[in-house]
C-alpha cells in the first residue's frame, strides 16, 4: 500500500486558554488601542514590551504590527536614507528588501553557503567594497551564521548590524538568544512562526535614540510616556517634532494573545527540535539527499526544515513536488523561477532595478526544498512523512 500523509502543514496549535481569556476581557472592556488605559494603568502591549525585552536580555522595546514594519521602523530609527547601501544576505523573504525599498535605501545581497547561512567572506568583501554602514542579517529559517566572525566583521568595517529573528526567536547561538548581539533586532509574531497573534513584530535595542525614534515613527501620538521599556522621557522631548508617524503600533488585543506565549516559548521551541531531529534522521537516511549539519554552537528553533538534491534537474524537481504534493507531502522550493505562495528568490525583487547576479545563492536554491514543522505534527507524523519522501526520492532518482 502506498503510504500517503493527510495532515496540513500549515495547521497551527490554538492560542492558550489564557490568552483567549485575557482576549475576551479586554474586548468586553472595550480599550483595544494600547494608549486606551487608564492613568498609570500599564497597557497589555507596554506589558508585552516589558517582557520580551527581559527575555532577550534588551534594555528597550517596540510592539509592532508586524515585523516586516518593526524592520521598516529600525532603519528610518537608525537614520538609513535615501540611497544609502544596506548589506543583507540574499536568501530571505519578501518583507526584508521590501523593509529596505520602503526606506529608500538600494540593497547590496551577498551570497550564502551550502549550509544556508550567509556567505562570510562575500560578506567581508562587500562591506569593504561597498561602503555601506548597515548590514541587515536575515536568519531565514532559523539558520544562524557564525555569530563571532559576523561581530568581528561589523567591528572592523564598522557596520551597525540589525537582525532579523523571525525564525530565529528563542534561538541562540553560543549560549546568547538570537538578535541580543544586533544593535536592533526584529521578531515575528505572524501565524507561522514562533509565537501566534495573527500578525505582530517587536523591535528591542539598548539603543536609547532609536527606541524613542522607533516608537514616535510607530504613532505614539506624543504619548510615549504610557510606554515602560523606554528611556527617560527627555530623550524624547529633543526629538519628537522631527520623527513622522508612520501608524504600525501594536494592538492591546494582540499583545494580550502573546504574554501567555512568551512564558511557554522556550518549551515549545524544544517540541519544535523534538520533531525536527525526527525529521533530519528520516531524512539523512537518503542517499542523494544533503541536510546540512548545523554548527554545534547554533542552538536552532526546528520550525521548519531544508533540504537540497543537489543532482537534481528541473524536470526531477517538478516531478518530485508533485508526487509528493499527491501523497499529501507539501514542500517549497526555493529555486522556482516564478514566486508561488511566497517570495523569497532575489530576482523578483526588481523594484530595486537591476540586482548583481548570485551564481552561488543561485546554484544553492535552485536545489532547495523547504518543509514546514508545525507543532500539531507528532513524531510519527514527521517519520511517515520522511518515508513518503524517501518512496518518492528512489521513484524518482533512483
Ligand atoms: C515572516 C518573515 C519576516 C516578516 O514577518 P512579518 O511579521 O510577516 O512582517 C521577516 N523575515 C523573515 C525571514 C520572515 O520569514
Amino acid at each position: 500500500m502506498q503510504k500517503v500523509f493527510t495532515k496540513d502543514f500549515t495547521l497551527q496549535e490554538p492560542i492558550p486558554e489564557e490568552s483567549i481569556e485575557k482576549a475576551v476581557a479586554i474586548m468586553r472592556s472595550g480599550k483595544l488601542h494600547r494608549y486606551n488605559v487608564s492613568e498609570g494603568e500599564k497597557g497589555e502591549a507596554a506589558l508585552l514590551e516589558e517582557e520580551f525585552a527581559q527575555y532577550i536580555g534588551k534594555k528597550y522595546c517596540l510592539a509592532c504590527s508586524s515585523c516586516g514594519a518593526a524592520l521598516y521602523l529600525a532603519l528610518k530609527g537608525l537614520g538609513v536614507s535615501a540611497g544609502d547601501k544596506v548589506l543583507c544576505n540574499a536568501y530571505t523573504l519578501a518583507p526584508v528588501p521590501g523593509a529596505i525599498e520602503n526606506a529608500g535605501a538600494r540593497i547590496e545581497l551577498v551570497e550564502i553557503t551550502d549550509g544556508y547561512t550567509i556567505d562570510l567572506d562575500d560578506l567581508e568583501r562587500k562591506a569593504a567594497d561597498s561602503k555601506s554602514k548597515w548590514f541587515m542579517l536575515s536568519h531565514m529559517r532559523g539558520h544562524i551564521a557564525n555569530m563571532d566572525r559576523i561581530m568581528e566583521i561589523c567591528r572592523k568595517y564598522d557596520l551597525t548590524l540589525i537582525e532579523d529573528c523571525a525564525h530565529t526567536m528563542g534561538a541562540k547561538w553560543d549560549g546568547i538568544k538570537s538578535g541580543s548581539l544586533g544593535h536592533v533586532s526584529c521578531y515575528s509574531s505572524q501565524t507561522y512562526k514562533h509565537i501566534n497573534s495573527g500578525e505582530g513584530g517587536l523591535l528591542v535595542t539598548d539603543d536609547e535614540e532609536l527606541i524613542a525614534r522607533a516608537i514616535i515613527h510607530s504613532g505614539s501620538y506624543m504619548l510615549y510616556e504610557k510606554h515602560t521599556a523606554r528611556p527617560e522621557m527627555d530623550v524624547f522631548e529633543s526629538i519628537k517634532m522631527m520623527v513622522p508617524n508612520y501608524s504600525s503600533r501594536m494592538d492591546n488585543l494582540r499583545a494580550a494573545i502573546l504574554r501567555p506565549q512568551i512564558q511557554t516559548l522556550d518549551a515549545q521551541c524544544e517540541r519544535w527540535n523534538t520533531l525536527y531531529r525526527t525529521f533530519e534522521a528520516g531524512l539523512s537516511n537518503i542517499d542523494g539527499l544533503n541536510c546540512p549539519s548545523r554548527d554545534p554552537r547554533e542552538y536552532y528553533v526546528g520550525s521548519s526544515i531544508q533540504f537540497s538534491i543537489p543532482s537534481a534537474s528541473d524536470e526531477q524537481i517538478s516531478m518530485f513536488l508533485s508526487e509528493n504534493e499527491q501523497r499529501g507531502v507539501h514542500i517549497k522550493w526555493f529555486g522556482s523561477v516564478e514566486p508561488v505562495g511566497f517570495t523569497s528568490a532575489y530576482h523578483s525583487w526588481r523594484y530595486f532595478g537591476e540586482l548583481p547576479n548570485l551564481p552561488e545563492t543561485n546554484r544553492i536554491l535552485a536545489t532547495t526544498f523547504d518543509i514546514r514543522v508545525p507543532l500539531t505534527f507528532t513524531t510519527d507524523d514527521c517519520t511517515l512523512v520522511t518515508e513518503i519522501i524517501r518512496d518518492v526520492y528512489t521513484q524518482i532518482f533512483g
